[in-house]
């Protein structure tokens, strides 16, 4: 009658006996495999190419510095205490493991806000809603009133009469009206859901309800385009509640490498990997010159894109599922303020506006509420619109974001102080945001890594069905321990693969 052990619960039996594994990356994944396995009694060596644990974990502060492909390294110069993540700002709460390791290393959260109603929608274009900031609220519920109007008549005209009897017709008549804001006689009219022209107030002050979009302006100005899809409570990984580790993401690393700092070589980059008959050579660089590296087992979680230049005498089928799968082009840029007028002047606590340009989305901190000064993301951008803006030089992204930023905050240029970017698939060492698998490439090239080549394993976010996501890293960690684990205090000859 013993309780079911919960999800997160990794309790390994047996004993690593000093086994020296060599972990290739200090990401959360990398430094995670270290932490379990020297729990288990191994020995392990991270070499890691940054001076800076982390990866992509990462947050960006004054002195943060940044080294793209093509430009010259940056560095950040923010306010002491305000910084953006260039990397992962959300923690769903489903991911287990994520906040699992959040409470054993003593990372403090607080929550995300992902979701607000009152951020704006802003459509570029030629419609009688373009090139103007519209509440989200606004859209949400003239959409939902609208296409629920259309039902509840479509019902009401015996439209869809077949597929129901009149009391369920009326059910469902009941909830379209409770859903759409819909009045008594079925149809969608101003409501206080959409918000206020003038807000009430005490005295002679009820407030004055604004009126609705026409639907035909909504659908005409792009309003109902996917680019204004309402991501954030349909999807599963958006849905509040969310969370954000206190002080950056980059807190979450941080707690990691104390637990495993004395196995860390930082400035060691990773020039070539040698399955040998026993064991595994790493050859590696850093000032002082170039590096041999012996172990018995090698767990590599450098990014594919990265992995494909990395010398190696993997097989075939290894090297061509490390060229195939791909990974995407994604882009940020830090906009500091010396005032938060999206607070001050516009209601807007966190969140997201969505554009249909190429900022794609500016996201609003949610930490440090009604403080002095504060950085939005400018933009957070994908696909073609990030390969386009992280093509531009650092001085040029920062012009285009305050262009197409002050079409929504006109405050951003009396208040504007200083941007940083990071372009992802630019970034030596990431050279892409994250794993994105085709049908194709999901059935062919990915079981392929979830085995070792001989004495090497593969492990990170990449090898996981949670692409995007720390947890992807945390979890594929831990598969990858098992897998390891388990071959060494069985002493198989052959290989288990990572489940
Ligand atoms: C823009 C963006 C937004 C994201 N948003 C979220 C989010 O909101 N929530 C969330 O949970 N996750 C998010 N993620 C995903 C999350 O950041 C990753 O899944 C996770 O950090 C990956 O960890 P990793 O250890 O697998 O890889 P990495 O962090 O990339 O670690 C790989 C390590 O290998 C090192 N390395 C590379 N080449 C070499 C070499 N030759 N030699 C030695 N070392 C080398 C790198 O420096 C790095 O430290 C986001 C990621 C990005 C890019």
């Amino acid at each position: 009658m013993l309780k079911p052990a919960p999800a997160h619960a990794f309790n390994l039996e047996g004993d690593g006996k000093g086994k020296h594994i060599i972990i290739l990356g200090a990401g959360l994944a990398g430094m995670t495999c270290a932490y379990e396995l020297n729990k288990l009694g191994y020995q392990c060596t991270i070499l890691e190419a940054r001076h800076r644990t982390g990866g992509r974990c990462w947050s960006i502060r004054n002195g943060a510095t940044n080294q793209e492909i093509d430009k010259p390294a940056v560095i950040a110069k923010f306010d002491d205490g305000l910084y953006f993540n260039a990397g992962p700002s959300r923690i769903p709460h489903h991911h287990e493991l994520t906040l699992h390791y959040c409470k054993e290393l003593g990372v403090p959260i607080q929550v995300y806000n992902n979701v607000n109603e009152g951020a704006y929608y802003f459509a570029e274009g030629k419609g009688p809603l373009s090139n103007k900031k519209i509440r989200v609220r606004e859209i949400h519920n003239d959409i939902r009133g609208y296409m629920t109007e259309m039902l509840a008549k479509s019902i009401d005209h015996g439209g869809l009469d077949s597929a129901m009897t009149k009391e369920d017709g009326e059910k469902i008549i009941a909830y379209l009206q409770a859903e759409g804001g819909l009045d008594i006689d079925k149809l969608y009219k101003a409501s206080a859901r959409r918000g206020y022209t003038e807000s009430p107030g005490a005295g002679d002050r009820p407030g004055k309800i604004a009126e609705p979009h026409k639907l035909a302006d909504i659908l005409h100005s792009g309003l109902m385009d996917p680019d204004f899809y309402n991501v954030a409570e349909y999807t599963y990984e958006l849905q509040m509640t969310m969370f954000q580790a206190v002080g950056g993401m980059d807190q979450i690393a941080r707690a990691l490498e104390k637990k495993v700092a004395p196995s860390v070589k930082m400035g060691a980059e990773v020039t070539s990997i040698n399955n040998l008959a026993e064991g595994v050579k790493i050859t590696y660089k850093d000032a002082t010159g170039v590096h041999e590296l012996s172990g018995d087992m090698c767990i590599c979680t450098l990014p594919l894109p990265v992995l494909s230049n990395v010398n190696n005498n993997f097989s075939g089928d290894v090297s061509r599922a490390i060229d195939y799968i791909s990974y995407i082009q994604t882009g940020k840029i830090g906009l500091q303020f010396k005032r938060r007028f999206w607070e001050e002047d516009e209601h807007i606590y966190g969140g997201i506006t969505h554009t249909n340009n190429d900022l794609t989305q500016i996201f609003y901190p949610s930490y440090d509420y009604l403080g002095k000064k504060g950085i939005l993301i400018g933009y957070y951008n994908f696909n073609e619109k990030a390969q386009k803006i992280g093509a531009l030089g650092y001085a040029d992204r920062e012009k285009f974001a305050l262009e197409k930023g002050r079409l929504i905050h006109p405050q951003y240029d009396k208040e504007f102080e200083g941007s940083f970017s990071v372009s992802w698939h630019k970034t030596k060492y990431n050279l892409g945001g994250w794993a994105v698998y085709s049908t194709e490439t999901r059935k062919t090239q990915y079981p392929v890594l979830l085995k070792p080549d001989k004495h090497v394993y593969f492990a990170g976010e990449h090898l996981t069905y949670l692409n995007a996501w720390m947890a992807g890293a945390f979890e594929s960690a831990r598969s990858t321990v098992a897998a390891l684990h388990a071959r060494v205090t069985e002493g198989r000859a052959s290989y288990p693969a990572v489940k």
